[in-house]
């Protein structure tokens, strides 16, 4: 018997228990779309608000901006998407399936073909005799699919419109509205967080190739002769990072190198401080999030694999079951889009920096909720000898934090049991009540979904004024007074006290 997949394992929890589940699923789906029920929803907004604590709310010249999804051709024919915003699809001739080819390449040589041109896949496919999956039919030549999804706007479908496959190009149209509210002084950064939409030729893989997800980006604005000059990168100059450099994968590398921000700019592994001063804060945000230095790294794109606005990425990798994967996009973008759209609307973006008149360098983090929540599923997926499975979320991202459950329904626990949950909703944690079932069951529904703690409220709190708590990750309990327990709590989540430090009562 072959094993389950782990992938397959998250998806059948995620759908059985309101994470994530495929859209318009009473009617068979529809391919690379899926909605987020209410622990996945729960558990997207902690990720987005992690994200603007530290990328926009900690910061003095970032600020985020709320822009249109839906805009007209005009925008994406200067930004260049339009012709160049493209994946290289092949069909099969006998069942009609359609692959990306470059994927399709990897998936069987092992080797990466990306934004290689048609006719060096067309070769590859041929020299390596790859046929359809499916069916094993022939595969049509290699040709050019824009990814955008096309509509048009108004009612006599006068103009052309396509949904935004990047959060980005708002942020460069408005940008002389922006820089006017900035003083026009660099450098300053916009932030944007909302859905952008590709019509990806073959999604797959569960939440991570999909036709419709969310973004979180900002585009900073500097100086291009000082680029290393950024105004805080000495609060990161002395944090690790994994970096996978082109040498070593021309190589073939088996394990990243680390090195600190500082060093990384200095000895050009970087090639600047505004790029490095992203790459630290991911990182930073992964590892609160719970995966493991070890499972992500920062890997240098070769040029054919950078986007079309692009002279070089930087992009977050993480270890994931299903290979190799792209979680954060980080790209150089230079002035090509400012120039593109200053051409193509007649408008100058020249903003006056030492009696100089320059058009900004932008450096970009593009941080994607659905992937970097996938990653937190499986880096917090557990199995145990009990034959649970449980995930092991840090409090930050954990869609609920507390459970509280009386003991028994009866004299008047549960009352008092809810009364307590209230409380806790009133301080401002994501508490959650359930007085259904045996006690045991209650506590494996919990740990399935991640809870960090439950309350159980028994006699002894109706005489004693204790609750039981009880840890997931060690499964411990403890007794505490009923007045202390938004107090432990918040020590317990903020990482200021251990479980540990409080003395057990007897295990389950
Ligand atoms: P890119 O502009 O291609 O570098 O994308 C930036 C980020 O957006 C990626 O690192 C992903 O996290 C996310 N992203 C891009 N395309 C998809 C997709 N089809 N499905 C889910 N996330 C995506």
């Amino acid at each position: 018997m072959t094993e389950e997949r782990l992938m397959d394992k998250i998806i059948d929890v995620c759908l059985r228990r309101g994470f994530i589940s495929q859209t318009a699923e009473i009617y068979g789906g529809a391919g690379g779309f899926y909605e987020y029920g209410p622990l996945g929803t729960l558990m997207r907004q902690k990720i987005i608000d992690l994200w603007r604590q530290s990328f926009v709310l900690d910061e003095d010249r970032v600020f985020e901006i709320k822009g249109s999804v839906l805009m007209p051709e005009s925008v994406f024919q200067a930004s260049g998407h339009l012709d160049s915003f493209d994946d290289p699809l092949v069909q099969c001739e006998k069942c009609k399936s359609m692959f990306k080819a470059d994927e399709l390449i990897k998936k069987i040589t092992g080797k990466t073909a990306e934004g290689l041109p048609l006719d060096d896949l067309d070769e590859l496919i041929k020299e390596n005799q790859i046929a359809c999956p499916n069916c094993q039919g022939g595969l049509s030549k290699a040709r050019q699919f824009n990814l955008m999804f096309k509509t048009e706007i108004g009612s006599t479908g006068g103009i052309n419109g396509y949904l935004r496959p990047e959060t980005a190009q708002n942020i460069f149209i408005n940008f002389k509205r922006l820089a006017a509210f900035m003083r026009n002084k660099l450098p300053f950064g916009i932030a944007q967080t909302g859905p952008s939409f590709r019509n990806e030729i073959s999604p797959r893989n569960f939440i991570i190739r999909v036709r419709e997800f969310e973004q979180m980006e900002i585009e900073m604005f500097y100086d291009p002769e000082k680029e290393n000059e950024h105004p805080r990168f000495d609060e990161v100059a002395d944090l690790e990072i994994n970096i996978v450099t082109r040498e070593m994968q021309e190589k073939g590398w088996e394990k990243p190198m680390q090195v600190s921000a500082g060093v990384a700019v200095a000895e050009g592994v970087i090639p600047n401080q505004y790029l490095a001063y992203y790459l630290a804060m991911e990182a930073e945000m992964m590892r609160a999030l719970g995966i493991p230095d070890t499972e992500f790294w920062f890997r240098h794109m070769q040029d054919h694999e950078a986007p079309h606005y692009s002279i070089g990425n930087f992009d977050l990798e993480a270890n994931l079951s299903i290979g190799h994967m792209e979680i954060v996009g980080n790209a150089l973008r230079t002035d090509y889009d400012l120039m593109k759209h200053a051409k193509a609307s007649k408008s100058s973006f020249e903003i006056v920096v030492d009696n100089k008149k320059i058009v900004p360098h932008v450096a970009e983090p593009s941080l994607g909720v659905d992937r970097i929540l996938y990653t937190v599923l499986e880096k917090c997926f557990r199995e145990d000898e009990r034959g649970w499975t449980w995930f092991q979320f840090p409090t930050i991202v954990a869609p609920l934090e507390v459970a509280v459950y009386p003991l028994m329904k009866k004299d008047g626990l549960a009352e008092l049991a809810y009364e307590i949950h209230s409380e806790l909703k009133d301080a401002g944690y994501l508490s959650f009540y359930d007085e259904s079932g045996k006690i045991g069951k209650r506590y494996a529904r919990a740990d399935e979904i991640g809870i960090p703690y439950c309350i159980t409220i028994d006699y002894e709190t109706k005489d004693k004024y204790t609750v039981t708590m009880r840890d997931r990750d060690s499964m411990k309990q403890i007794r505490i007074p009923t007045e202390d327990l938004e107090v432990v709590l918040g020590e317990l989540m903020e990482g200021e006290s251990e479980f540990d430090e409080f003395s057990e009562i007897n295990k389950e």
